[in-house]
């Protein structure tokens, strides 16, 4: 299984999911068509699949182009249709293949409504859409501080070298923000320090891993809901 970044829009990842013995190709959260069609044929690849992790415009926006470019499917939760019609509906417990690959549908609630993760436990690889960011996670725009620590909690419970394919490059915002919550943390002052250099050579920070998001991201350090709820609302309004 290969996995590979297409930088969209301002900051927006698509990620190219490729199984070479299968030779499908799924896109996850496809902001735009065009650019992500050229990014997988660029490899030769053709894209099978479009997973979505939530309705917001800049990960389905890319669905229909797709849809009518290659004829793959497109699968994501219920919520997604009040943009697009899926080929298929998703949720906690369900499954999808991708050739010979299983992912598991996990409903994670809180930047939206119906936000889903989908899960490769045997590549050890997650897709968590805006969910959760390297040291951050996302906007409670649709549900509570209390649904956003039960999701990091269920990640922070995956073996530690899963990784961690978020939708955006949020990791040095986040990383200056982190390192003013947690002064002491010397993991987290090496970090900063590391995508420092990497954003300076515009390269990609992700994926993170669940390990590093233990020892770095505040939010998943949270020790209870209210402290989560504190953190998100100085973040929502740092500079
Ligand atoms: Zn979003």
């Amino acid at each position: 299984m290969e996995i590979v970044p297409v930088p969209v829009l301002n900051d927006n990842y698509v990620w190219l999911i490729h199984d070479s013995d299968s030779g499908e190709t799924a896109a996850v959260d496809p902001s735009v068509g065009p650019p992500v069609i050229e990014a997988a044929e660029a490899r030769g690849w053709q894209i099978s699949q479009v997973f979505n992790t939530h309705w917001h415009p800049d990960h389905t926006g890319g669905n229909q182009a797709i849809h009518e470019a290659t004829g793959a499917p497109v699968t994501g939760p219920t919520e997604v249709r009040k943009v697009y019609e899926p080929d298929r509906i998703v949720g906690e417990g369900d499954h999808v293949r991708l050739g010979g690959l299983e992912a598991n549908i996990w409903d994670i609630p809180a930047h939206t409504a119906g936000h889903i993760a989908i899960y490769f436990p045997t590549a050890k690889a997650i897709f968590v859409g805006d969910t959760m960011f390297a040291m951050g996670c996302g906007r409670l725009f649709e549900g509570t501080a209390a649904q956003m620590h039960a999701n990091l909690q269920r990640l922070a419970a995956l073996p530690e070298d899963t990784r961690v394919y978020c939708g955006h490059e949020y990791t040095l915002a986040n990383a200056r923000f982190a390192v003013t919550v947690e002064p002491d943390n010397a993991d987290l002052a090496a970090r900063l320090q590391r995508v420092e250099d990497l954003r300076e050579r515009g390269e990609v920070t992700l994926p993170t891993t669940i390990g590093e998001e233990r020892r770095t991201n505040p939010f998943m350090r949270a020790h209870s809901v209210d402290e989560l709820a504190r953190l998100r609302q100085t973040k929502d309004s740092f500079g």
